[in-house]
């Protein structure tokens, strides 16, 4: 993929990997640039962060039997 501004303006396909800090360094930086200026892509990290946060919390002990 490239960096390419006008090709991909928004980062939103590259959240779910940001907040599981799977991105190259390349990758990180767009995301980052662009959370900055992109309330859209801004409100949709912090709900997948959010989503990300919780199921990090889970264990087996709350698993279902
Ligand atoms: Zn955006």
């Amino acid at each position: 993929m490239t960096a390419d501004p006008r090709e991909s303006p928004h980062v939103r396909r590259l959240l779910g990997a940001y907040v599981l800090d799977a991105l190259t360094v390349d990758e990180t930086g767009t995301v980052t640039r662009h959370l900055r200026t992109c309330d859209a892509c801004a409100a949709d990290y912090v709900e997948i962060a959010q989503a990300a946060s919780l199921l990090a919390l889970l264990t087996e002990d709350d698993l279902p039997e």
